[in-house]
């Protein structure tokens, strides 16, 4: 008498391969409602991650991590809210999984947007007259020296809670001292698009912590196999 094995996972042995979920390659979504997505699709392949473009509450389905993008964050909001994106969002974020929000991803991740970080971010606050300009950012914890900050209409972090790890600011020039990078938890946050330089650190930095998380869950190693 069958008993559906298709449907089930082969019991752990000393012989048998590990479940694929704890081997194969992490999982990591694009939110791709709108804003610069598939800039930051590259640089996670590049990283070895699988890709997946996020439109829909049924593809944040089993991810590993998710990315927020830039783009306009009114936009991106109407998106979320037109697809019923929020509370599952939410739920991903208490239940650990390790999202990175850039520009206008910082913002959906605020106090008023999602509330999925303790922060206040204050939209194009470099103002009009420096839509964009480029800076070096010393990041905490970053090896390798300064990152190369591409800034495009950005936020910064007007406010940070204590539970809120800043982890870099601008240095020089009237906006010293504001504040552009930030982690709370699994959540981290850069008021700049490290996906448009060639410079991958902060990716490879949210791809480690993707790869951490889910060998926890899954009780797996952290070795990449592909
Ligand atoms: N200024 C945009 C906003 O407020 C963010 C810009 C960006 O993501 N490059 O949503």
């Amino acid at each position: 008498m069958s008993d559906a094995p298709a449907a089930r996972p082969a019991a752990p042995s000393a012989q048998t391969a590990p479940p694929l979920a704890t081997t194969a390659k992490p999982v990591v979504g694009v939110l791709a409602l709108q804003g610069d997505f598939e800039a930051h699709a590259r640089v996670l392949a590049r990283l070895g991650a699988r890709l997946r473009e996020v439109r829909t509450a049924r593809e944040l389905d089993a991810l590993d991590g998710l990315v927020i993008p830039g783009g306009e964050s009114t936009s991106m909001t109407i998106g979320i809210e037109r697809e019923r994106l929020a509370e599952p969002l939410r739920e991903l974020v208490l239940r650990g999984l390790p999202v990175f929000g850039s520009c206008a991803g910082l913002i959906v991740l605020d106090r008023e947007h999602l509330g999925v970080m303790d922060v206040l971010a204050k939209r194009n606050a470099f103002g009009r007259q420096v839509d964009s300009f480029e800076s070096d950012v010393d990041l905490s914890g970053m090896p390798g020296g300064p990152v190369h900050a591409v800034f495009i209409r950005a936020p910064w972090v007007e406010e940070a809670g204590p539970g809120v790890e800043v982890l870099g600011r601008v240095e020089g020039g009237p906006a010293d001292g504001k504040i552009v990078a930030v982690r709370q938890g699994c959540v981290l946050a850069t008021s700049f698009h490290p996906e448009l330089t060639g410079d991958h650190r902060v990716h490879a930095l949210f791809v480690d912590l993707v790869r951490t998380e889910r060998a926890g869950r899954t009780g797996a190693g952290t070795e990449e196999v592909r």
